[in-house]
């Protein structure tokens, strides 16, 4: 079975429906035709700062929203990436391979250091992309499911691979970035411009999967659109309503077309109406789901347990080449 890995912040709480459309329901279906490995990287978190008892809650949350979504650690191995200490070790031997200069062209962080500004930007944020390097390597994954917003990531994993193994000798296997064109990018409600996000979009335009359902369904009903009235798939000149029809056609499976045809002539009105009931009928299970994980911790801790011991096997043979290829002296 080839391999797949992936991972998801535990900040902000609740994942927000770009995070599911673009992320987590590929890896709910990858766990059927892959060698699956998905962890909440808590250690990507901490390059922003973080309360430590929120920090922990949100591991867990994060962890049982992954479990309400359709994740079955019969299926695939679910684990929190601060358990396996092998991440943090590979991402120290890939810091030494990159040149400050590449890692410097990555766009979210220069997105994001703007937004913190430079006295609250950290080094970590700086080689975060590093650490995802190591972490996607340490299982020789051959396809990592992500949202666009992460291919130049993915690029650099795959060019500091090559790197490694032009240099040392074949040691990892070169991922492909594993991206669903149609939901690629989920648009922020308010700004169909830029992405929805945990941490750059505004209340209103952001579709968290556990806020109240009466006020997410709100929220689809007050998303921008254009003046313009029909209902039309078109990102280039109506990028609200494209993305409306986006997320109302993966959430029910109706093609763009067929919806296309369905609103002919009714408007935006009667689109996000439907939407919005759409909308609450997927995030009120998934509501009640996350609660019933998060009313039973010993359960979550022993799968998230069980994982970490199974993800780090892999970890440690994958970690002790990639040592011994460099040079370092075996430990006796
Ligand atoms: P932040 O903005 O703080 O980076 P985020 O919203 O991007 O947070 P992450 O935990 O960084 O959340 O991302 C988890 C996964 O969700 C990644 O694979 C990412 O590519 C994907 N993703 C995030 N936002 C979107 C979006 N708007 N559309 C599609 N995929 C997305
Ligand atoms: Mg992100």
């Amino acid at each position: 079975r080839p391999r797949v890995l992936s991972g998801i912040q535990p900040t902000a709480g609740s994942f927000h429906l770009g995070n599911y459309l673009g992320a987590v329901r590929q890896w709910v279906a990858l766990q059927e035709t892959h060698d699956a490995f998905y962890m909440v990287v808590d250690l990507h978190a901490i390059t922003v700062p973080q309360d430590p008892a929120e920090l922990r809650a949100n591991t867990r949350l994060a962890a049982a929203q992954l479990l309400a979504a359709g994740l079955d650690p019969e299926r695939c191995t679910l684990f929190v990436q601060s358990h396996v200490p092998e991440h943090a070790q590979l991402a120290w031997v890939m810091n030494c391979l990159t040149g400050f200069g590449e890692a410097s062209r990555m766009t979210q962080f220069k997105d994001k250091s703007a937004r913190h500004g430079a006295e609250r930007t950290s080094v970590g944020l700086f080689t975060y992309p590093v650490l995802q390097v190591a972490d996607i390597l340490l299982y020789q994954a051959n396809e990592v499911p992500v949202g666009e917003d992460q291919r130049q990531h993915i690029e650099l994993t795959r060019d500091l691979a090559e790197r490694f193994n032009g240099r040392y000798g074949e040691t990892f296997t070169i991922p492909s970035a594993y991206i669903l064109k149609e939901t690629a990018k989920i648009y922020d409600l308010q700004d169909p411009t830029i992405k929805m996000s945990k941490s750059a979009s505004t209340p209103k335009g952001l579709v968290n999967l556990l806020d109240e359902p009466k006020a997410t369904a709100k929220k689809v009903k007050s998303a921008v659109t254009d003046t313009d009235t029909v209902v039309r798939f078109d990102p280039e000149t109506k990028p609200g309503v494209s993305n409306l029809l986006t997320i109302y056609s993966t959430l029910t499976g109706t093609g763009v077309a067929e919806l296309e045809e369905k609103y002919a002539g009714k408007g935006y009105g009667a689109l996000k109406t439907d939407l919005a009931e759409v909308v609450v009928e997927f995030v009120t299970p998934f509501k009640e789901q996350t609660q019933q994980y998060l009313d039973d911790p010993e359960t979550l801790d022993s799968i998230l347990a069980k994982g970490a011991e199974k993800a780090r096997t892999v970890a440690a043979e994958t970690l002790s080449r990639a040592y011994e290829r460099v040079g370092f002296l075996p430990a006796k």
